[in-house]
């Protein structure tokens, strides 16, 4: 059973398999009738998303982007949906982001060159197209290299954040992006928030990004279960987020794969933004019937 809402997803302007016509192909016969497509630090895969999307009548697409910040010891993401991603300075902050992007790839190359598991830059760049590259693209040209076996093995071995091969970002901060998102009238939601294991847990973050003006967390994602899912839903409540969700669909395969539609978000919560959205103006940033209220 297909759910109504996806604000969660990756096209190949990130490290998505599939393009955006295409994802949301898959999303419309899954039965998803609202998405959002957020590609880390990109927003490029949009107009085409918003072409593709105008072809199903009864389907909202919600303008959105991913980001990736750091704090000490982990890595948090970001959520931005109904953000104006035509604006110009945004736009040139996340260019600089994209060329960051491509040193830091440049550089995890040649570890796995020292590491005596060479991948050709060509190759990377081929599996990256025209978006953002990111680890899944080095992690495929180390599959078809025969370095792994698969994705996942990729990333234990080699390219997680204490892999051998790993090399950091730029960094940002949470709040930095928080504000970054909120000058384009965006809101900001914290992802996969099971995935943060700092030292100090989730609360000393949910303090700071409610302070910094999060207005969402994503509490039904992939894999997560009923009991996973519960305490999270009572810290949303506590912190006064939205809880909100999606896949997280990239179309690499392995276990926690969901396709977009496979997480049944509740469609309460997804209302809420909606009316944030239309209070603050920005509920036409999104196409489709449920921009139009
Ligand atoms: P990057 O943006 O280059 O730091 O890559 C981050 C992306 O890599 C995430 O959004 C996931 O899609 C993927 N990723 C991170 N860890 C893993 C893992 N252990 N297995 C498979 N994919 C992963
Ligand atoms: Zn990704
Ligand atoms: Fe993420
Ligand atoms: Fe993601």
């Amino acid at each position: 059973m297909g759910s109504l809402a996806d604000f969660h997803t990756h096209s190949t302007f990130s490290d998505g398999r599939l393009t955006p016509t295409q994802l949301i192909d898959l999303a419309y016969r899954n039965g998803v009738r609202i998405m959002s497509l957020t590609d880390h630090d990109i927003v490029d895969g949009l107009p085409e998303a918003f072409t593709a999307a105008a072809r199903y009548p009864d389907f909202t697409l919600v303008p959105g982007i991913e980001m990736s910040t750091d704090v000490p010891g982990g890595e948090v993401h970001i959520l931005g949906h109904f953000i104006d991603w035509e604006d110009r300075d945004f736009r040139a902050r996340l260019s600089q982001l994209q060329e960051s992007r491509l040193g830091r790839a440049r550089k995890m190359v040649e570890r796995l060159q020292d590491l005596g598991k060479p991948v050709t830059w060509a190759r990377v760049e081929a599996f990256a197209g025209e978006g953002a590259v990111g680890r899944p693209h080095i992690a495929l040209a180390l599959v078809e290299a025969g370095h792994v076996a698969n994705v996942n093995e990729a990333f234990d071995l080699y390219l997680s954040r204490n892999g051998p091969a790993y090399v950091e970002r730029e960094h940002l901060t949470p709040e930095e992006v928080v504000d970054l998102l909120h000058s384009v009238g965006g809101f900001a939601t914290l992802a996969h928030p099971r995935e943060f294991d700092a030292p100090g847990g989730i609360e000393p973050l949910l303090e700071r990004l409610t302070k910094a003006g999060l207005t969402g967390m994503e509490v039904y994602y992939q894999d997560y279960s009923p009991d996973q899912v519960q305490p999270l839903l009572s810290l949303a409540n506590r912190f006064g987020l939205i809880p909100l969700g999606g896949s997280d669909y990239h179309g690499l395969g392995g276990p926690r794969q969901r396709e977009p539609g496979d997480i049944p978000l509740i469609m309460e919560p997804v209302e809420r933004l909606l009316d944030l959205a239309k209070r603050n103006g920005v509920l036409t940033r999104a196409k489709g019937p449920a921009a139009v209220r």
